[in-house]
């Protein structure tokens, strides 16, 4: 059942707790009242007299009396020895005439006895069958005798029951015998106690309720302190909606962000030491290269043969290359994860693009002798895709001088455009090494380099030495590839064979109201 919205507060909460614990005691209070101090009988023998046994034994009393009404002594040994078996039961019986005068007593010096009159017209009404003895008269003495009669039966001295009573036997309780400063005593003694009763309660309820409201603040408080001080893992119970329990919900939020934002400062930290330790790494070989050709050529630059001299300058060339490739990659890839790089969408013709990368990569190509192709299938050619154009064509150049680069001569490299359900798909493909499958999984991981790709001295007709060959790899244009596509909410995926070729393709969306026949047809199918 869904409890309305108020009912999650902390005030109502502990009010209701208040209340409950109020109802309980009060209630707990009065049981206990009821079977103490009002308790209506002493014994069962006592209950059993006034329930079952009182009323016929007051008639039987009422015959025995009915034919020595008129004879005073008898009437007194009657009443008294009837008086004394009822005696424990607080209760007598008085024997009134017909003018509601006192007779005679079954206990002489009672209360009873010293009210001489009653209203015979009441005690007529008493003996009704439908008389509500509830509705005694009250006349504001509290042991007034109408007020403790329990029983009237009516004695008709000649059968006939049609005429009036000759007298009435009437069953009362004894009166209490007290005095107006015992009973002021004892009102004083009752309110002492409800007063004491109350204040223990008061005390008792706040107990409980500051009890249960400070040790859930007590488990929110541990549970911030113990994150403070640097458990970052510690979370607060909050099942509860009242406040406690959103303040802790607020605290879990608040402290998964931060956790969250240290794991991210730690991963931008490994981020940077790692980058450091891999450029500083990857300068050295080239470096180390560059500083031995430089030097060979300074000393003995006229005894060089020309040819050996061109492929010493055509060996530094490349070092310089991929220094540059190296310097410009990491810059990129740096902004990019520190976030400095924002997505810059914008709207334009995705086959533009295409070319202009492609045109971008053809010096490099023509040197490779790889051949570059594109293809666009149906319209796609004029396709808009929403995107960020210059990170877009980041991610292509890797791809294609990647392309280029595990290629052998000879080899081609195809870009395709085609439709496809999310907007344009571009596909990469070319026919060079190929990633082994056990490189797959690995080959967008930041500075990761297949084992074949380490150098590139076989290109360049030298392998003689390790530190004279160029590397071929900075193992971060895939990771940057990677991260620029994922950035756009898509997918690099990668299909590649050894020996057979490579397959790199990611999907772009169109620009909003740019619905090409082509796109139309893919969304179709
Ligand atoms: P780089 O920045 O040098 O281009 P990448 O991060 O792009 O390095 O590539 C990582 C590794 O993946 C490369 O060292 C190479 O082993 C492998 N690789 C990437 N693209 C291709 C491809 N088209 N053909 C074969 N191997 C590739």
């Amino acid at each position: 059942m869904k409890m309305p919205r108020f009912t999650h507060s902390l005030h109502f909460r502990m009010s209701a707790l208040f209340l409950v614990l109020l109802g309980l005691s009060v209630g707990g209070y009065y049981l206990w009242i009821d079977a103490t101090v009002f308790k209506a009988y002493d014994s069962t023998e006592e209950q059993t007299w006034y329930e079952e046994k009182q009323e016929p034994e007051l008639r039987e009393l009422a015959a025995r009396v009915t034919p020595v009404l008129d004879r005073g002594p008898a009437l007194a040994d009657i009443l008294t020895e009837y008086g004394r078996r009822i005696a424990p039961y607080k209760a007598e019986v008085v024997l009134f005439d017909a003018q509601g005068y006192n007779m005679v007593s079954t206990a002489g010096d009672s209360l009873a006895l010293a009210v001489k009159h009653v209203d015979p017209d009441l005690l007529r009404n008493m003996t009704a069958d439908d008389w509500d003895f509830s509705s005694y008269p009250l006349d504001g003495d509290i042991d007034a005798f109408e007020n403790r009669i329990i029983d009237v039966v009516p004695i008709h001295a000649a059968a006939d029951s049609t005429r009036p009573a000759d007298a009435f036997l009437v069953a009362s309780f004894q009166p209490i015998t007290m005095d107006v400063a015992d009973i002021r005593s004892d009102w004083q003694i009752f309110g002492i106690r409800a007063l004491i009763v109350i204040l223990g309660y008061a005390i008792v309820t706040a107990l409980i309720i500051m009890a249960w409201a400070s040790r859930r603040i007590r488990n929110l408080t541990n549970g911030v302190a113990a994150f403070a001080e640097g458990d970052f893992d510690r979370r607060v119970s909050a099942g509860s909606a009242d406040e406690i329990g959103i303040l802790g919900r607020h605290f879990n939020t608040m402290a998964e962000r931060i956790k969250h934002m240290m794991e991210e400062i730690g991963a931008k930290e490994e981020f940077q030491r790692q980058l450091i330790a891999n450029v500083s790494h990857d300068l050295r070989t080239p470096l180390a290269s560059l500083r031995g050709y430089i030097e060979t050529l300074n000393m003995d630059p006229e005894n060089l043969d020309p040819d050996e001299r061109a492929r010493y300058l055509d060996i530094i060339q490349n070092n310089l290359d991929h220094l540059d490739q190296l310097i410009e990659r990491t810059l990129i890839l740096s902004r990019l994860e520190s976030g400095q790089t924002h997505l810059r969408r914008e709207t334009f013709p995705v086959g533009e693009l295409v070319d202009s990368i492609l045109a971008r990569c053809e010096g490099f190509a023509a040197s490779r002798r790889v051949n570059l192709e594109f293809e666009v299938d149906g319209e796609a050619q004029d396709a808009l895709v929403h995107a960020d154009a210059l990170q877009i064509g980041q991610a292509l150049q890797n791809l294609v001088e990647n392309g280029i680069k595990f290629n052998h001569p000879g080899g081609h490299v195809v870009v395709r455009i085609q439709p496809c359900p999310e907007g344009v798909e571009i596909t990469v493909t070319d026919n060079g090494a190929g990633i082994p499958a056990e490189d797959l999984p690995r080959i967008f991981d930041r500075f990761y380099i297949g084992e074949k790709s380490r150098t590139r001295s076989s290109l360049i007709g030298d392998d003689r030495t390790r530190s004279s060959a160029v590397p071929l790899s900075s193992g971060l244009g895939l990771a940057i590839a990677h991260k620029i596509i994922t950035g756009h909410g898509s997918e690099l995926k990668v299909d590649s064979k050894v020996g057979t070729g490579s397959v790199f393709s990611f999907r772009l969306p169109l620009a909003a109201g740019d619905t090409t026949p082509a796109a139309d047809e893919a969304a179709a199918d």
